[in-house]
C-alpha cells in the first residue's frame, strides 16, 4: 500500500504566509513518525477547538473531532478515558487554551492526562479579525484595541509549570524540523505534554523578525531540573526584548489520570469488562 501523505485534498484558506501551515506539516511529519514506530493511524485522534487552527481537522487526513471555543480538553479527555489505547492530541488557539478554556488546561495538566496539547499561539484572535489574546504584548493595537492593550500578557509556561504539567516545550512556526521534534517528543510523552508553539499570523500579528532575532534553541538545559526550567521559563514574559527560549523545558513522567481512575474503587475490572458492563445496563 502507497504510504499516505496524511494531508486531505480540502481546500486551505489560511492566509499566504500562514505560520499554520509549517504547523500542519510539523504536526504530518510527527505524525508520520509515530507511524513507523507501529502506532496504528486509526490509533490517533486530533482535537480541534474553534479559530483559524482549527482547520488542521479539515487539512490533516487523520481521525478528528470538530470541538468547540476552549473545550479540546474535556473532548480529548474523555476521548482518552474511553479508549485508552488511542494517542490523542489537541491543536487549541491561545485564544482557546489561555482564554476561553484557561480552567481545563490548568486541569489537563494538573490530573496529568496522557494526551498532547499543542497551542497555536500567534498571540492574536485571527479569524475574527484581529482582537487582542492573554499573550498579546501591552500596547497591543487590534480591532478591540485600537488605543493599544491595556493589560500585560500571561507567561503561559510558568502557568503549565505552576499547574503540573510533565512535558512543558516552545518552539516556533519559525523552525520547521525544531517543531516537528518537539511534537515527536509530546506524543511520546506518557502523561500531559504541552507545546506553546510561537505561530506566526502573518496577516494580524507578524513578528517573524522578532522571533528569529531573539530565539535560540535550549541547549546545556537540564529537562529533570524544575527551578532550572522555571529559570528558563521565566527568561522572556512574552512582551519584552529578552531572548526567547526553544525547546524542552521540563519533562518529569508520572502516573497518568487514566491509571489512577482504572484503579478507582469506583471503576472495577478490567477496562473491557468496564465497557462491558456500560453495555449491558439497562436503560
Ligand atoms: Fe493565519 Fe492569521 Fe490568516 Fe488566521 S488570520 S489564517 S492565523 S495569517
Amino acid at each position: 500500500m502507497p504510504e499516505k501523505n496524511l494531508i486531505t485534498g480540502a481546500q486551505n484558506t489560511w492566509c499566504p504566509g500562514c505560520g499554520n501551515f509549517t504547523l500542519q506539516f510539523a504536526l504530518r511529519n510527527a505524525i508520520k513518525g509515530l507511524i513507523a514506530d507501529g502506532v496504528p493511524l486509526e490509533n490517533i485522534v486530533l482535537v480541534t477547538g474553534i479559530g483559524c487552527h482549527a482547520k488542521m481537522g479539515d487539512y490533516l487526513d487523520i481521525n478528528s473531532f470538530y470541538s468547540i471555543h476552549g473545550r479540546t480538553i474535556p473532548v480529548a479527555t474523555g476521548i482518552k478515558l474511553a479508549n485508552p489505547d488511542l494517542t490523542v492530541l489537541c491543536c487549541a488557539g491561545d485564544g482557546d487554551a489561555y482564554a476561553e478554556g484557561l480552567d481545563h488546561l490548568i486541569f489537563g495538566a494538573k490530573r496529568n492526562t496522557d494526551i498532547t496539547v499543542i497551542v497555536h499561539n500567534n498571540r492574536v484572535y485571527g479569524l475574527t479579525t484581529g482582537q487582542y489574546t492573554p499573550t498579546s504584548p501591552l500596547g497591543f493595537r487590534g480591532k478591540s484595541t485600537p488605543q493599544g492593550a491595556p493589560e500585560e500578557p500571561f507567561n503561559p509556561l510558568i502557568l503549565m509549570l505552576a499547574s503540573g504539567a510533565g512535558f512543558v516545550a516552545r518552539s516556533t512556526s519559525r523552525k520547521m524540523p525544531h517543531l516537528s521534534g518537539i511534537i515527536g517528543q509530546a506524543l511520546r510523552h506518557k502523561g500531559f505534554s504541552y507545546v506553546d508553539v510561537l505561530q506566526i499570523c502573518a496577516t494580524y500579528f507578524n513578528v517573524s523578525e522578532l522571533y528569529d532575532r531573539q530565539g535560540y534553541e535550549l541547549s546545556d538545559h537540564d529537562p529533570s531540573d524544575f527551578s532550572a526550567a522555571c529559570a528558563k521559563a521565566e527568561e522572556w514574559d512574552y512582551n519584552s526584548d529578552a531572548p526567547i527560549a526553544f525547546g524542552l523545558f521540563y519533562q518529569e513522567e508520572k502516573t497518568s489520570f487514566e491509571e489512577r481512575f482504572s484503579r478507582h474503587p469506583a471503576s472495577p475490572g478490567s477496562r473491557n469488562e468496564q465497557i462491558r458492563a456500560f453495555l449491558e445496563m439497562k436503560r
